[in-house]
Formats: C-alpha cells, structure tokens, sequence
C-alpha cells in the first residue's frame, strides 16, 4: 500500500511525499498535510529520515512547510498540540484504508518531528 508520492529534486534525491505534485497550488503542510493556506516555510538542515517499509533510505531536504494552525504550534513550542493535529489529519486524510494504526502512525510522526527540532536551523524551540 503506498500513500505517498515520490519524486527526485534537483540534487538526485529521491523525496516522498504526501503532496500531490510541486506545484505551488499542491503544496501541503509537511507536519499535518493539510492543504490550508497559506504556508510558512521553517528552514531545516536536511537529515536521514531512516528506512521505509521497502528498506529504502529517505532523507529530507530543505525547509518544512507549515499550515497557519502548525506554524504557530511551531513557534510556540506546543509540540503536543502539533504531535496532536498532525496524527488526527493523517488519520483522516492518510490513513483511510486502516493500513497504520493510531499509536504507530503517532510514533512515526513524532520521530520526525522530533528530528525538524533537532535540525531547524536557528534551533527548537
Ligand atoms: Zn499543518
């Protein structure tokens, strides 16, 4: 079962992603993956993201893009309430076929969450 996209950027690297393409009309929030507008970018150091369920590395490159509602839980710090709507969205939006369970698909998510905190340039707040 595969939910998300992928696509190589400029540099070769091979992305996946929930969006449906790059153009900016597309672009969703890289934390809930709603398509709400507009979006605040958050600059982020590319990081390994670790292995998918095909044994494949995945790394993220370039900046994080957030919905209004998932900026201000960034730039507050309210790491719970985003942790929160990201895995209600996913859930909803990604999750429809059951194939993740809710506390699987809440690790997951917070693995990389945890990982832009470590990564954001200018540092987690
Ligand atoms: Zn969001």
């Amino acid at each position: 079962m595969k939910n998300y996209r992928e696509y190589t950027d400029a540099s070769g690297v091979t992305q996946a992603t929930l969006a449906k393409s790059e153009k900016p009309e597309d672009v969703i929030c890289d934390f809930c993956s709603s398509a709400e507008k507009p979006q605040t970018a958050f600059e982020c150091r590319d990081f390994p993201m670790g292995e998918d369920p095909l044994g494949r590395q995945h790394v993220s490159t370039g900046g994080f893009n957030a919905c209004p509602t998932c900026a201000k839980y960034v730039e507050s710090g309210n790491r719970e309430a985003l942790l929160n709507r990201s895995v209600e969205n996913f859930m909803r939006e990604v999750n429809g076929s059951g194939f993740m369970s809710r506390s699987d698909a809440r690790a997951g998510i917070k693995v990389i969450h945890d990982l832009f905190f470590r990564n954001r340039n200018g540092g987690a707040k």
